[in-house]
């Protein structure tokens, strides 16, 4: 990956958050201190999309969505489309989270459905991979990773944008990092796999990242930001984290 490219500090408040508590973030939310080296987005539920689109946007933040369905309309109960999250004002799309993996029982041809629709509303995809504590345990995790990638075979659209978010199942909302050491080596591994696969673009690090680890971990080569669940949802831990990439890039 190219040093130019600005990394990516992106917020995921998973189902969290109600109007009064997203005004309040808001407004505590301070300056982004290097804008042209990091981007600052923020991934809150769907009931608060339309809301903050336009305060979020005057503080210089992009806006995404969590989750997003493969059909473009209809009779689909429930689901909301990329045109819809595009008319909310929003330019990201995390797509394969591990809670929707394994809690909703989502499947990587979904997801290969999900990637392509978002690709085709001009949303860019944040599509999260990660093993379980078991297959790294015992050695599997590049083949799982592997694996996850492989649904980008067969072509990523020409003009089409992508950021990839490496997330250790076994890191998210538990309070355990994967190590430096792990990250550089997964990271690496990801690169790999994505320059194979013809390209290569940003690869966040995700899994209870916090201000306390985040300058380590942002300093790892290799990762281009993060991917923040628990500590995104206060501002001054979120902003602790995105100075840490600052100064990190
Ligand atoms: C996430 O949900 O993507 C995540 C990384 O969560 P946490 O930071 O809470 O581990």
């Amino acid at each position: 990956m190219s040093g130019s490219v600005r990394c990516l500090v992106a917020g995921n408040w998973k189902m969290n958050g109600v109007l009064e508590e997203a005004r309040s973030f808001v407004s505590e939310l301070g300056n982004n201190p290097a804008p042209e080296r990091v981007e600052v987005a923020l991934m809150p539920p769907f009931t608060l999309l339309q809301a903050l689109a336009e305060p979020l946007r005057q503080k210089g933040v992009s806006l995404g969505a969590q989750n997003v369905y493969y059909e473009p309309k209809g009779a689909f109960t429930g689901s909301i489309s990329p045109m819809m999250l595009r008319d909310c004002g929003c330019v990201y799309v995390i797509i394969g989270h591990s809670e929707r993996r394994d809690i909703i029982g989502e499947r990587d041809e979904q997801i290969r459905k999900k990637m392509r629709a978002a690709w085709s509303a001009g949303l860019e995809p944040i599509l999260c991979i990660g093993e379980h504590l078991e297959e790294r345990e015992n050695g599997q995790t590049n083949n799982v990773l592997k694996k996850q990638l492989a649904i980008l075979e067969g072509g990523i659209p020409e003009a089409a944008s992508l950021t990839i978010a490496y997330e250790p199942v076994w890191a998210i909302g538990t309070g355990k990092t994967a190590t430096p050491e792990q990250v550089e080596e997964t990271h690496a591994f990801i690169h790999e796999e994505l320059q194979r696969l013809g390209r290569d673009c940003r690869v966040l690090y995700g899994g209870s990242v916090n201000p306390g680890n985040a300058a380590a971990l942002m300093k790892t080569p290799g990762v281009n930001g993060a991917l923040v669940g628990g500590a995104s949802l206060k501002a001054d831990s979120f902003m602790a984290i995105v100075a840490a990439a600052a100064e990190a890039n």
